[in-house]
């Protein structure tokens, strides 16, 4: 237990006291109450912050068509995914779980449509 607390950097009593009170159901030194008791070997793993979403992007149309800074979409540019504006706004409280799959994946979806699409209507010009 020492070791542990050592390598993780906590007083080993507190660690102690939390790994009991986990056991017995009861509230943690700091307050937490925990689900369920974990029984030894104890393993640490490092939790740190990464970045995973990004807000912002490309303003696109409906079709994904990328829009130039007047609002009119360029011919042949698209726009999906993490590249696009998306559906979670420029604030923090925009983001809801899933919106970053979502414009992936429903976006890509429409910009294959478009691309088919202007594909087909090239060709048929031609
Ligand atoms: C840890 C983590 C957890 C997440 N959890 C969620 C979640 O629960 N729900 C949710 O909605 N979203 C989640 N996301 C966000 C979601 O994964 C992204 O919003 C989504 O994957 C973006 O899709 P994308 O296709 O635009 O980009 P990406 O998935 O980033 O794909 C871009 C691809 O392009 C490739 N690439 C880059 N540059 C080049 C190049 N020059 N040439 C060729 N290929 C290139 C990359 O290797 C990559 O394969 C999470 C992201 C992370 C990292």
């Amino acid at each position: 237990m020492a070791a542990l607390a050592d390598c993780i950097g906590c007083e080993p009593a507190v660690l102690q006291a939390t790994l009991d009170a986990m056991r017995a159901g009861a509230a943690a030194p700091d307050g937490r109450v925990f689900a369920r008791g974990l029984d030894a070997p104890y393993f640490a793993v490092k939790v740190t912050g990464a970045l995973f979403h990004t807000q912002g992007g490309l303003d696109t149309a409906p079709d994904m068509r990328v829009l130039r800074q007047g609002g009119a979409p360029f011919a042949n540019l698209l726009a999906a995914g993490g590249a696009a504006g998306g559906v979670s706004g420029d604030a923090v409280w925009g983001y809801l779980s899933g919106n970053g799959l979502l414009s992936a994946v429903a976006g890509g979806y429409i910009a294959a449509h478009t691309a088919a699409a202007l594909v087909q209507h090239k060709e048929a010009s031609a």
